[in-house]
């Protein structure tokens, strides 16, 4: 039993524009029956049946159905009543165009959480539609389209049938097959029909109510006793009140006798109020037969399929550029240099101490040459961050003074011939032990010498050749062991025990050979970048054969000793006299003399004593001089003194000047030549031998070290470009983040509202709204596989193509050798976060309009779509 008692509903546009669509209507109808209401467009038919049928809110008044009030109902309730207890046929069917026929119709058995393809079928067959089965709406007439609306509103067999012009615009059979079919069901149900059809409604309607500019005009109910067909009293032939004679019923008139005519009973007459039945319906919690969840997705799914692609492709691209980007922005050369050598099996990697005179500890420091002394603290800082292979020190004893640069230009800025070859200075000297010697060397082959000899370095035969090729005083391997070897390249004493056997003419064979070939020349300078074992042979010259070597545990102390002979170069000291502060002095060298001094005094050569101290001595005066006692410094960070820490320091008192023609500036005895071997002998950088694990501890290298090789040279001279467009890059890179999430956004948000028309009618039918929800998540799960895929495709090509552009780029420019370099890395950390992110978006922005959507009344999603 249905109440409605004074009904109210008024559309409110806007301000100004209101309808009042229904105006005080009352009637009671009761559990079954077939119930017309008639009326001219606009009367407000649609208007009351849509508020019976829970799909719209009215103003107030009352509507209850079977002791359920729906005034009193919340969405939840509503969503119970529309899926157990009503079902809807519209005028314009609402069918789901994405789904077949059979799965329209199986929709309306689904919001009751129930499967049955077999009634599906039954119902279809009963509505002449079984050769229809697997079509879809689009490929049907609108005949055939209302009639699998009918079996979609019928099949879960609800208690109320809710028709609103179903056979507005149908042909007569199909009217007749549709209301014949509500016909027989209103005999357990109550089917309202909403028409503006009075011929149909006088052949089947049990009762009509008529209702015009929102209110009741008339409410009649067929008596019983109304016959329909002509009958005939005595002699007199009954012609039903409201019949319209057809052929057959003239012909049967004409046929009989009798020419008495009556009119028969009315057909109709007013209603009278129903007694309350009490009846109370609980409604039935509406469930979704989740088996079916995935197969509507799915053709869903399918016919976004385009769009779908379309975005992802979209949104690809823009990732695979965004990816480019920041991976520019995030460009780490250490990073890439440790990538290099593990990628060309580089076994051993020389590192030196960087101190950044630059506050941005990016790149461009990396040129400055110079030698820092590097301590106990940084070997432990590289394994405190992951390193885990050995840390061999690498000391200054074997350089041209402090100063690496010149020797190692060497490799890069010329064209390579056999005296390039041939290294001019050696790379310092190493503290290692016998094993560590023999593995690298396969086993130690002594040529010359005793390598146990506590002084000196152990040498190998290419840096004894490389001593012969450049020295004009050094003729043979006699003229080098257990002597100290005066290199007339650089003027230096230094003092070799032992010279070993090694593999390096084999090793450089093709490069020896091609000398023999071609005047001597290996590499032409103009052709250097293109030589990728150039990179291997000048890190293997740094690493391995024009390296020093020392068994000593303690190197400075057994190597600054009273039997050398020669001088003491000092870079980058800080000079105090007097305890005033004259600043630091670049190079200083202190060389013994035999004058008569006594322990800790010093002569000072005049020629630069003015200079550094600004004093005003000349010749003449010399004699006058004052003595004075000045402190030697050197710090850690000579470009930072004041701040770090001091590395050693040697306190002399000058007793006299000197007016000397040499470049030395300090006359010592020779005892007093080991006050200095703190500030002269360092080590200056590690030799690392892991390089796997090296990456590990790669912010610690890229902050602090400086990596001697000439791929680092280039990777530094475009890391230095890199450095220019950083800032541009990251700016580029949130650009490209932001208009992804807009663009998503966008996309979601357009994709559900072209979708509202969907989400109206599954409401309608009942459709419960996580179900609703699920569906369209699942469409979005979809597209975030496609993104992710097609994103991780997209870029892993564009990063390629890139970094072939750039490297083919970098080639027509660059001087020197260059390695593969990967300029642009697909970064998968990078990926993943943004994808993450991505994927978010596109939920969140599908989501919350699938919310916001699911708690307006069906009808308000439908309309609003027009
Ligand atoms: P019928 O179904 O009898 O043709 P309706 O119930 O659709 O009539 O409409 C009744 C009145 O309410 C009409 O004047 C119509 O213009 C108005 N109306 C219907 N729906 C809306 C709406 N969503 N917003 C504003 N006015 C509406
Ligand atoms: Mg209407």
């Amino acid at each position: 039993m249905i109440k409605v008692e004074h009904l109210e509903k008024t559309y409110k546009s806007n301000k100004k524009n209101q309808t009042h669509a229904i105006k005080d209507v009352s009637f009671t109808l009761p559990d079954s029956g077939m119930i017309f209401i008639i009326g001219k467009s606009g009367s407000g038919k649609s208007t009351l049946l849509n508020l019976i049928g829970g799909l719209d809110d009215f103003d107030s008044g009352k509507v209850i159905v079977d002791g359920n009030d729906l005034s009193k109902m919340n969405h939840t309730d509503f969503n119970n009543y529309r899926s157990g207890y009503v079902s809807f046929i519209f005028q314009d069917h609402f069918l789901i165009n994405e789904l077949k026929v059979k799965d329209n119709v199986s929709l309306g058995l689904n919001v009751i959480n129930e499967n049955n393809m077999d009634r599906v079928k039954d119902l279809l067959e009963k509505v002449d539609l079984s050769n229809k089965i697997d079509s879809y709406p689009i490929e049907l007439s609108g005949g055939e389209r209302q009639r699998v609306a009918v079996a979609r509103a019928i099949i879960k067999d609800p208690k109320l049938i809710l028709c609103d012009e179903p056979t507005g615009n149908l042909d007569f059979k199909t009217t007749k097959l549709i209301f014949d079919i509500l016909k027989e069901l209103s005999k357990e149900k109550l089917v309202i029909v909403v028409s503006h059809d009075m011929d149909n409604a006088l052949i089947y309607a049990d009762r009509i109510i008529e209702i015009f500019g929102g209110e009741i005009l008339s409410d009649k109910t067929k008596n019983n006793n109304y016959n329909k067909d002509l009958s005939f009293d005595g002699n007199s032939v009954i012609i039903p009140k409201n019949k319209a004679l057809d052929e057959k019923d003239i012909e049967y008139i004409n046929s009989i006798d009798s020419k008495n005519y009556k009119l028969g009973e009315e057909p109709y007459s007013n209603t009278s109020e129903l007694v309350d039945s009490n009846r109370k319906v609980e409604l039935k919690k509406n469930k979704f037969y989740k088996g079916r969840i995935g197969k509507i997705s799915k053709s869903f799914i399918f016919r976004n399929l385009k769009k779908m692609i379309v975005t992802s492709i979209i949104i690809s691209v823009i990732i695979a550029c965004f990816q480019v980007f920041i991976s520019l922005y995030s460009f780490n050369s250490s990073y890439e240099i440790m990538k290099n050598y593990e990628k060309n099996n580089v076994e051993e990697i020389l590192i030196r101490r960087n101190y950044y005179v630059n506050e941005n500890p990016g790149d461009s420091m990396r040129f400055d040459k110079r030698v820092y002394p590097v301590s106990e603290e940084d070997i432990a800082s590289l394994k405190n961050n992951g390193y885990e292979g050995n840390v061999y020190k690498v000391y200054n004893y074997f350089l041209y003074q402090n100063y690496t640069g010149i020797a190692y230009e060497q490799f890069y800025n010329d064209s390579m011939s056999l005296d390039t070859f041939y290294a001019k200075e050696s790379f310092g000297a190493i503290c290692c032990n016998e094993d560590y010697l023999k593995s690298k060397f396969g086993s130690i082959d002594v040529i010359k010498g005793d390598i146990y000899e506590k002084e000196g370095v152990i040498i190998t035969d290419y840096m004894a050749d490389s001593l012969i090729k450049n020295n004009t005083s050094i003729s043979s391997y006699d003229d080098i062991v257990g002597r100290y070897y005066y290199t007339n390249v650089y003027q230096c004493y230094k003092y070799v025990k032992a010279i070993i056997k090694t593999d390096y003419k084999e090793v450089f064979k093709d490069y020896i050979d091609k000398a023999n070939k071609n005047n001597g020349i290996i590499i032409d300078k103009n052709y250097v970048n293109d030589d990728e074992d150039f990179g291997e042979f000048s890190r293997l010259i740094k690493t391995k054969y024009g390296l020093g070597y020392s068994f000593s545990t303690n190197f400075i102390e057994d190597n600054i000793n009273s039997k050398s002979t020669g001088w003491v170069p000092m870079r980058f000291v800080n000079i105090e006299a007097n305890g005033t502060d004259f600043g630091v002095v670049n190079a200083l060298s202190a060389i013994r003399c035999s004058e008569s001094l006594n322990h800790g005094e010093a002569m000072f050569n005049l020629k630069y004593f003015n200079t550094i101290f600004n004093a005003n001595y000349s010749v003449d005066d010399i004699d006058s001089f004052e003595p004075i006692t000045i402190t030697i410094k050197k710090y850690y960070d000579d470009t930072k003194q004041k701040n770090s820490n001091l590395y050693g320091e040697v306190t002399l008192k000058i007793v006299k000047l000197v007016n000397d023609d040499s470049n030395h500036d300090l006359f010592i005895r020779e005892d007093d030549y080991s006050l200095f071997k703190d500030i002269s002998m360092i080590p200056y950088g590690l030799l690392l031998d892991d390089v796997s694990s090296s990456i590990k501890c790669i912010d610690d290298i890229s902050n602090g070290y400086y990596i001697s090789d000439c791929l680092v040279t280039n990777i530094d001279l475009i890391s230095k470009y890199i450095f220019i467009f950083k800032k541009v890059a990251l700016l580029v890179s949130i650009v490209l983040a932001v208009l992804i999430v807009v663009y998503l956004a966008f996309y979601e948000m357009s994709n559900i509202s072209s979708n509202k028309r969907e989400i109206g009618i599954l409401k309608a039918i009942g459709m419960k709204q996580r179900t609703i929800s699920m569906i369209f998540i699942f469409q979005q799960i979809l597209l975030s596989i496609m993104v992710f895929v097609t994103a991780m495709l997209f870029s892993y090509i564009l990063i390629r193509v890139a970094n072939n552009l750039l490297q083919s780029s970098i080639r027509l420019y660059a001087e020197v050798y260059i390695a593969s370099i990967t300029l642009i890395r697909f970064r998968i950390a990078y990926m993943l976060v943004f994808l993450a992110l991505t994927i978010v978006v596109i939920m969140a922005s599908c989501i919350i309009p699938i919310l916001l959507l699911t708690r307006i009344k069906p009808m308000n999603i439908i309309k609003a779509k027009e």
